[in-house]
């Protein structure tokens, strides 16, 4: 049994955050979970449907038997008996993992850890540095104002976080370093070991012209990778302009005219570019657009003023 399996493990169950069937693990997955000890409970996933234990790919209804035993009703297997442990699921103790991830950093400070919400919580301070979990990237790139929650200072912040799909270069802005959960960490003598050097977050060049280069925008800033959605959204040029230039401003509020001449359009305002015009009303590409556009860029419409703030360098300034 190998400690990366187990690792791999906690990894998923942290990126999902949810329980999952033991039928649906694999044999060294279950090892897995032994091996975790208590970094895994037991669980029973909820009562009214279940996972087929015959195909263990569909989810079927929960009915009685009519003597005392439950059947699943799977839509493609039709009734399959339940057996008493078919339910049975597994779930990673976050508290645990917390834990042993403030021991790996050495984060010593008093205060405990704080859930910032929807699947991000500050850990604590390793020296000074604000050490912030988060179950995805893309959670921290829709809402960078948490990072202004727990900055300290002249004092970076480190991210840790789950690769996300086809994730290259830096996520975020300088000042904020990111530590992938698969790779800087590991299951070691029953906690959490930290592995200090690791792989340069430097950007490297990208095989995909869609992996998220900077911030949540690839490196021609034609794709932007949201959480809420399953593929990256591709932009138009002009729109790649806009999103370009703001990016540029670094999260500063800036009129209309300056982001529409850095960009080199003749519009005059960034949203323009993001209407969704009548006829395309509908079409996913440019609903997509609008709605990158619509997490992305925050606006004073009276001051016409505008901002990106997942551009923000999240060093304060000395
Ligand atoms: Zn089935």
């Amino acid at each position: 049994m190998s400690t990366h399996e187990a690792w791999s493990l906690v990894c998923r169950l942290f990126a999902g955050g949810t329980p999952v069937f033991r039928g649906a693990l694999s044999p060294a997955e279950i090892v897995a979970c032994a091996t975790l000890g208590p970094a895994i409970k037991p669980t029973v996933i909820n009562r009214t449907f279940t996972l087929c234990p015959y195909c263990q790919l569909h989810s079927g209804q929960i009915f009685g038997d009519g003597q005392g035993g439950q059947i699943c009703q799977c839509p493609d297997c039709g009734p399959i008996p339940l057996a008493a442990d078919d339910r049975a699921a597994v779930r990673l103790d976050e508290t645990w993992l917390k834990l042993k991830m403030r021991i790996a950093l050495e984060i010593e400070s008093r205060d405990g850890v704080t859930d910032l919400g929807d699947g991000v919580w500050r850990l604590g301070e390793a020296r000074r540095e604000p050490v912030l979990l988060s179950r995805c990237l893309s959670r921290l790139w829709a809402d960078p104002s948490l990072f202004d929650r727990v900055r300290v200072a002249g004092a970076g912040i480190r991210v840790i976080a789950p690769r996300a799909a086809q994730m290259r270069g830096a996520p975020f802005a300088s000042g904020v370093e990111w530590l992938p959960l698969e790779e800087r960490f590991t299951f070691y003598g029953g906690g959490i070991a930290y592995i200090p050097s690791g792989v340069s977050p430097e950007a490297v060049a990208a095989d995909d012209p869609r992996t998220p280069v900077y911030g949540p925008f690839s490196a021609d800033f034609r794709w932007v990778t949201l959480s809420d959605r399953p593929e990256p959204i591709h932009c138009s040029e002009g729109q790649a302009a806009v999103f370009g230039a703001l990016w540029g401003f670094k999260g500063q509020q800036v009129k209309a005219e300056a982001i529409m001449s850095r960009a080199g359009l003749s519009s005059d305002k960034p949203s323009d570019l993001f209407k969704v015009r009548p006829r395309d009303k509908g079409k996913p590409q440019y609903e997509a657009q609008h709605h990158a556009y619509e997490v992305l860029v925050e606006c004073h419409k009276r001051e016409g003023l505008y901002w990106m703030p997942c551009a923000s360098p999240n060093l304060a300034s000395a």
